[in-house]
C-alpha cells in the first residue's frame, strides 16, 4: 500500500507498536503532511481506533476569501504583473480565478522565488510587479530577504500582497474551539526549522495534548504516530521533535530575525475559521511602501462570501472530511475546484481525490 519505499519490517514494528486501544483524533497541521499520507496510504495502515484529520496546514486553503477578491482587482490593473507560486493561480473568486484573467489578458506569471518577482521588477521599471505573499512561517524569511533586496537596491516597483498566517495562533484557537476534538498533534516539520520547538510548549502544558515535530517520509510520520500514541497512553504530555535531522530546538534565527525586521503580527482572517488574534503578519509601518494593497488604495475592498456549497472552512478545522461535502469529486475536482481546499497541491479535498483508499484515483 505504501507508494513510498519503506522497509516492510519496519512499517510492521512502527505498527506493532502502536497498541494504545483508544479512540484517538490526531491532527496534521501541514499540507505537505497532508499529501504525503494520502499518497503513501498511511490512514488505510493504521488501526481502525486511531483517525487522522487534517487541520489548517495548507496555506492557500486558509487564505481568506476577501485576499483572493482583492488579487482579482489588482490583475485587472494593465500597468500590473502579477507573480505568484502555481497554486493561486486557480483559486475561484467571485469573478474568476487568476488563470482566467491569464486567459483574457491579464499578466500573471509563476516565479519559482520572490527574488524572481524584485528581478522582474528591476528589469520592467515601467511595470508594477505585485508578489502575491502566501505561505506559513516556513515561506515568510524568503520574501523578508526578497524585500531587504528590494529595499537595499531601491527596487519601488515591487510589492506584495501580504497573506502570511503564523501556525501557533491557529493552534491556540483550534484548542480553545469546543467544537474541536483533538488528542494529539503531527506537527509541522518545515515551519518547526524556522520557529523550533519551543513555542508549542503551550501545548502539553496547557492543554494536555500529545505532539511530536515529524518528518515527511512515511516512516517519519508512522514513527510520530507512535509517539503520540505513547504520549496519551502514558498521560505523558510533551513536543517530541522527531524530525531532529531538520529542526533545532531554538529554530533558525537567522530566519526569524529577518522575519521581525520586516513583519509585525496582526487579527488575521483565516478561511473558515474566522478573525484569529495575532495570527497574520502584515508589513511593518516603515516598510509599507511595499504593500500592494495599500500602494494600490485597496484596503475597503469588500469581503466575498466563499463558494457556495464548499465546506472548506469545516474541513479545516477537523470538523468534517472532504468526502462529507456534497460536491467532493462531483461538481467539485482538481480540473474544475469550486473550493481551495481542490485546487491545492497541498488541500485536503485534492489529497482525498487523488489518493482516496490508498489507490491514485481521478487521474
Ligand atoms: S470538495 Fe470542493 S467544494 Fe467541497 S469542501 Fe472541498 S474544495 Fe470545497
Amino acid at each position: 500500500m505504501l507508494k513510498l519505499k519503506l522497509n516492510k519490517i519496519t512499517v510492521k514494528k512502527l505498527l506493532k507498536g502502536i497498541n494504545n486501544e483508544s479512540h484517538i483524533r490526531i491532527m496534521e497541521v501541514c499540507g505537505t503532511h497532508t499529501m504525503a499520507i494520502a499518497k503513501a496510504g498511511i490512514k488505510q495502515l493504521l488501526p481502525a481506533n486511531i483517525e487522522l484529520i487534517s487541520g489548517p496546514g495548507c496555506p492557500v486553503c486558509v487564505t481568506a476569501q476577501e485576499d483572493i477578491e482583492r488579487i482579482l482587482i489588482l490583475a485587472k490593473k494593465r500597468e500590473v504583473i502579477i507573480t505568484t507560486f502555481g497554486d493561486m493561480l486557480r483559486v475561484p473568486g467571485s469573478t474568476g480565478s487568476l488563470q482566467e484573467m491569464q486567459a483574457q489578458g491579464a499578466d500573471v506569471r509563476i516565479v519559482y522565488s520572490p527574488l524572481d518577482a524584485v528581478n522582474l521588477a528591476r528589469n520592467n521599471p515601467e511595470k508594477e510587479i505585485v508578489f502575491l505573499a502566501v505561505g506559513f512561517e516556513t515561506t515568510t524569511p524568503t520574501v523578508a530577504f526578497a524585500l531587504e533586496d528590494a529595499h537595499k537596491t531601491g527596487v519601488d516597483n515591487f510589492s506584495i500582497v501580504c497573506m502570511h498566517k503564523l501556525v501557533i495562533p491557529a493552534l491556540k484557537a483550534l484548542l480553545s474551539d469546543q467544537e474541536t476534538e483533538i488528542h494529539g498533534f503531527l506537527l509541522p516539520g518545515h515551519v518547526s526549522t524556522i520557529i523550533g520547538t519551543i513555542p508549542y510548549e503551550f501545548i502539553p502544558r496547557e492543554y494536555q495534548r500529545a505532539c511530536v515535530v515529524s518528518g515527511f517520509e512515511p516512516g517519519d510520520i508512522l514513527e510520530s504516530i507512535l509517539f503520540i500514541s505513547r504520549q496519551l497512553e502514558n498521560a505523558d504530555y510533551k513536543v517530541e521533535n522527531q524530525y531532529k535531522r531538520g529542526v533545532k530546538t531554538e529554530g533558525n534565527k537567522i530566519a526569524l530575525e529577518i522575519m521581525d525586521k520586516y513583519f509585525t503580527p496582526f487579527n488575521s482572517l483565516w478561511r473558515g475559521m474566522g478573525e484569529i488574534k495575532d495570527s497574520g503578519l502584515r508589513l511593518r509601518p516603515e516598510y509599507v511602501q511595499y504593500d500592494a494593497i495599500f500602494k494600490f488604495g485597496l484596503q475597503d475592498t469588500l469581503v466575498q462570501l466563499a463558494p457556495s456549497g464548499c465546506i472548506c472552512g469545516n474541513i479545516l478545522k477537523g470538523i468534517l472530511k472532504p468526502e462529507e461535502c456534497a460536491l467532493f469529486s462531483k461538481m467539485c475536482t482538481p480540473a474544475f475546484p469550486v473550493g481551495p481546499c481542490m485546487v491545492s497541491s497541498e488541500g485536503a479535498c485534492a489529497a482525498s481525490y487523488y489518493y482516496a483508499g490508498g489507490e491514485v484515483i481521478g487521474r
